[in-house]
């Protein structure tokens, strides 16, 4: 029953208040608006589009595209509801070739935040700039402008102080934005996207049309060429294309599993799932791959006017689409490892571990060579005691256990050795070696963005820096175990692969991080020869350590073959 104090006559709202309702439901944080306004850059055509931030989006989100521009008789028009260019009828709704539709997202970000528009088609000769506050029109007027359309959206949320409670750190919302525009990057890879934040460029895509091109651009130039292409074709019209991580790539969460239908990035938890079953056993438990699916398929097949964000969308044939996503993945993922299927996804739990956990089944087809007690061992066994027997394919170390054979990723192994040794000795250990001569650096923003976030703890391993004009630093000290090699080089490497992490600042500490990209540098890499006496060593030093069976990065530094597996392989059981 309610509360009869609560019962007042029943009256429309006055519109200041449906328009902040409405509002709250596509404007939820500082992404959501950069989402709407790159979706209408794109509706636009806008062939470079830029997106330039501060404060995490709360001070200021600006977005400048050289689209179609909005007709001068028309600006007021698109800050109001439900008005749009890009549908006509009812009929329409059943095939939506636009990301927009809803006509909302200009109405419902200016009722909740300083909004001025500077636009102009290509064919007039003047712009238009239309300033609306709060929802309430305070300029329109004549003005110089290029072609194309810019948008400044200033004081998120002024008006909102319940919103505004809500908001995470700038770093964080920062992320979030970073997320939308490299996904948008990925789908429009003909585009050219840019993300300035605090006057640093953050990220950066090419527009040649070539999705590895984004890739690249998104995760660095390793992990995008490591990256496995999937392409299948399925009912109904559909047809999926895209890359997925190999087995030996993963993450500790779902940020990098991402989808998109007919371009427009969506989110959808039966598509994730399917993912995640087909991953089943070639994964450790707890981590997730990297996958990028793009789904197209006939506009009607999909109905994308589900919820106000347009990220949910509900598939006619959803069990297809599904089935479609499951098994392409798993497909691709079976092909890339005949001969080491037996053992490539086999996490056996070590000598003295009890019984091997089984695994759940996955839905779908399995190969028949699946191990059927693939499971993880917890992170912090020790080792038992191993004899170093040789080297394969110049990567990995083999050596014997008590419980079978054991293959150690040299360049892993040596990456945990390096990680403990650097935290554990900080302290007492010279923490910086000069050099002879101090170098200038040239950083590209990305790397300069890195920098600015990461320098305390880069001076703090060891890291000695100082500025030198525009985007050139002095580095006068290394840490001690970088001295050897191109001290230069190794700087931009690893802050590269800082800058990398941009999208995910809660993963991880920065301070591990910094470590550990200092540590992959050090580590002997894959390929290197190493004498038995050199993995003596290192065998020695990993069974030191406190997490000997997994690398910094959270990656395996073995597995193991356990002497039963051998024994059944070779049908000598029984
Ligand atoms: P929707 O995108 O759903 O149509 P919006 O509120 O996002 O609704 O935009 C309203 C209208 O304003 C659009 O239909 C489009 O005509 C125009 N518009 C908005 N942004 C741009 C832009 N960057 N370039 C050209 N036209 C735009
Ligand atoms: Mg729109």
């Amino acid at each position: 029953m309610m509360d009869a104090e609560f019962r007042r006559p029943i009256q429309i709202l006055p519109p200041e208040v449906a328009s902040k309702i409405a509002a709250g439901e596509v404007v939820e944080r500082p992404a959501s608006v950069v989402k709407e306004l790159v979706e209408n850059a794109l509706d636009a055509g806008a062939t470079d589009i830029r997106v330039e931030i501060r404060q995490g989006g709360r001070r200021l989100i600006q977005v400048a595209d050289n689209g179609c521009g909005i007709p001068a008789d028309e600006v007021e028009l698109a800050f109001a509801r439900h008005a749009t260019s890009k549908l006509r009828d009812v009929q329409d709704l059943e095939r939506i070739a636009s990301l927009g539709f809803r006509g909302e997202a200009l109405a419902s970000i200016a009722a909740v935040a300083h909004v001025t528009l500077l636009t102009r088609p290509p064919e007039e000769m003047v712009a238009r700039r239309v300033r609306v506050e709060g929802g309430r029109l305070v300029e329109n007027r004549p003005a110089a402008a290029p072609a194309g359309t810019l948008v400044t959206v200033e004081h998120l949320f002024y008006n909102v102080p319940a919103r505004q409670k809500f908001l995470r750190q700038p770093a964080t919302e920062t992320a979030y934005i970073h997320e939308v525009v490299t996904r948008y990057a990925l789908a429009y890879p003909e585009r050219r996207f840019e993300l300035v934040s605090e006057g640093r460029s953050l990220f950066l895509s090419p527009g040649s049309g070539e999705l590895r091109d984004v890739l690249a651009a998104v995760l660095g130039v390793e992990e995008a060429e490591a990256l496995l292409p999937v392409e299948a074709e399925g009912e109904h019209g559909a047809r999926l294309v895209g890359f997925l991580s190999p087995p030996s790539l993963h993450r500790a969460s779902r940020a990098d599993i991402a989808f998109f239908v007919n371009r427009r990035w969506i989110q959808d938890r039966s598509l994730s799932a399917a993912v995640s079953q087909a991953y089943h056993t070639f994964l450790p438990v707890g981590r997730f791959p990297v996958a990028f699916l793009f789904l197209e398929m006939p506009p009607s097949e999909v109905d994308v006017n589900v919820h106000p964000t347009k990220r949910e969308v509900r598939f006619r044939h959803g069990q297809a689409v599904f089935s479609l996503v499951q098994a392409a993945v798993r497909k691709v993922l079976t092909a890339q490892a005949p001969v080491a299927a037996p053992f490539a996804p086999a996490w056996i739990p070590p000598h003295g571990h009890g019984a091997p956990t089984p695994a759940a089944p996955p839905a779908g087809p399995q190969p028949s060579s699946m191990p059927s007690t693939a499971a993880l061992w917890p992170d912090t066994a020790s080792l038992p005691p191993l004899r170093v027997v040789g080297q394969v394919a110049l990567t990995y170390i083999v050596a014997e256990g008590p419980d079978g054979l054991y293959l150690i990723d040299q360049h892993a192994a040596h990456e945990r050795v390096l990680y403990e040794e650097l935290t554990a000795e900080r302290a007492d250990a010279p923490p910086s070696q000069a050099l002879l001569h101090p170098l200038p650096v040239r950083l590209t923003p990305r790397q300069a963005a890195a920098l600015g976030e990461h320098v305390e703890h880069l001076r703090r391993y060891g890291f000695d820096l100082e500025p030198f004009g525009g985007d050139t630093w002095l580095l006068r000290g290394v840490p001690p175990m970088l001295h050897r090699g191109d001290p230069a080089r190794a700087l931009g490497d690893i802050l590269d692969e800082l800058a990398e992490g941009t999208a995910r600042p809660l993963e991880d500490s920065r301070e591990a991080r910094v470590v550990a990209s200092i540590c992959k540098q050090v580590a002997v890499k894959a390929g290197q020869a190493l004498s038995l006496e050199e993995m003596r060593e290192l065998v020695h030093r990993l069974e030191r350590t406190r997490s000997p069976r997994t690398c910094p990065h959270g990656r395996p530094t073995m597995i193991l073959i356990q002497a039963a597996l051998l024994a059944r392989q070779f049908g000598r059981e029984g």
